[in-house]
């Protein structure tokens, strides 16, 4: 660690047990001029015990846990939807301790200010890039800059940035979303009960969704725009197997229908002949791909092959020390509130651990 560094470091440790203060950095450089001062005190303003990207289940938890540990994290919330993916959908069903469930903004709501009680600072901008450094230097300063200029360091990160479901981009999917149309089946399967689902992909999120919607489906249909699916053999056989699923192949889905306000058919086209086929769907699942929000971080840390962060085995430890990162951004697999929010939780142990070790 530099002697700089060093420094800050001791300095942030006072700050972190205190709790709701901002950080007071003395450096005794009294042959400077006010406007210097000034310079150097707003420099020094911006430097956090640890910053958290993103404000979706997975940062606000991971705020939470930083916040009654007596620091105070700097969530950096993201500017177009800070609460995350839940802000832009009705009622949750499936979070705990809501037994009539709760409308996602709500939830969010709930969430940022619970972050807030326990003395997180938020701020509504999006992290536009990062130098995290080597790693070489234990307790080094990470510095984000945002998208309207501000700079901010910390010793540590908590990267909770979420990612983004891939659309159709097809007329009606907008106003039916919510309304029939779903990115996630595990979340909403359950509404559907007793009516014509379907479900557009041929990969294995794709047939994982369809084999699960037969449980409350009157039918299913997968409909992939070409021949051969990318999913496992084994998910196709299965899938072939079961007496409520068919398929649609060589096609697309080139509009969503409704009828008093809920999504009644898809408008499915054959790419190879042209023709098109109005197919019931009460549901229209899209399950084309998600993509995780990491374009920022310009290769600072590891990802895997389809661009989610790496983290070391089931902690939430990077490929660089004193970064952590935790919920979608992470978890290509499981994608939901609680566990994203579970994932939040260790992110913030880890760091704190990390913050208690270069002490
Ligand atoms: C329509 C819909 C309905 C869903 N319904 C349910 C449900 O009923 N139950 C359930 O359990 N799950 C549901 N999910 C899944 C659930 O929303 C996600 O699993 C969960 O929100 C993931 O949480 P997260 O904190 O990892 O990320 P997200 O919720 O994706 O939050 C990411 C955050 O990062 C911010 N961000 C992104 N890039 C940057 C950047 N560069 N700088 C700063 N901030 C940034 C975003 O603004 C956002 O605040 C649903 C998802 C969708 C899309």
């Amino acid at each position: 660690m530099t002697q700089e560094n060093a420094q800050q470091i001791n300095l942030l440790n006072i700050a972190g047990n205190n709790a709701g203060n901002k950080i007071q950095i003395n450096h005794g450089n009294s042959g400077q001029s006010d406007s210097d001062n000034d310079a150097q005190n707003d420099a020094e303003n911006k430097i956090r015990d640890v910053i958290i990207a993103g404000s979706g289940p997975a940062g606000y938890t991971a705020a939470i846990y930083l916040g009654r540990a007596g620091y105070k994290p700097l969530v950096i919330a993201g500017a177009l939807t800070p609460g995350g993916q839940l802000v832009n959908t009705t009622e949750v069903e499936n979070y705990p301790g809501f037994p009539d469930g709760v409308m996602g903004p709500d939830l969010m709501d709930s969430m940022q200010k619970q972050a807030e009680k326990f003395g997180a600072e938020i701020v509504f901008d999006d992290v536009v890039s990062v130098d995290f450094g080597d790693g070489s230097d234990a307790g080094a300063l990470k510095t984000v800059t945002c998208d309207q200029g501000e700079v901010y360091q910390a010793p540590a990160i908590v990267v909770t940035t979420g990612s983004n479901v891939r659309k159709l981009g097809v007329p009606g999917e907008k106003e039916y979303s919510g309304k029939g149309v779903s990115y996630c089946a595990t979340c909403d399967g359950f509404f559907f009960r007793g009516k014509p689902i379907v479900v557009v992909g041929g990969g294995d999120s794709a047939f994982t969704d369809a084999e699960f919607l037969t449980r409350f489906g009157s039918s299913v249909t997968l409909i992939h725009r070409r021949e051969e699916f990318r999913a496992a053999k084994i998910l196709v056989e299965r899938a072939k197997a079961n007496d409520k699923m068919s398929f649609i192949l060589d096609s697309v889905v080139d509009k969503i229908s409704g009828e008093n306000g809920s999504a009644k058919s898809a408008t499915v086209r054959n790419v190879k002949t042209g023709e098109t086929t109005e197919v019931p769907a009460a549901g229209v699942f899209v399950a084309i791909g998600n993509t995780p929000a990491t374009e920022f971080l310009n290769g600072a840390l590891e990802l895997d092959e389809k661009g989610y962060i790496k983290v070391d085995g089931a902690s939430t430890r990077t490929s660089l020390p004193g970064v952590f990162a935790a919920g979608d951004v992470v978890d290509s697999v499981y994608r939901q509130a609680v566990s994203a929010a579970g994932m939040g939780c260790r992110a913030a142990l880890d760091a704190q651990e990390y913050l208690d070790s270069i002490k």
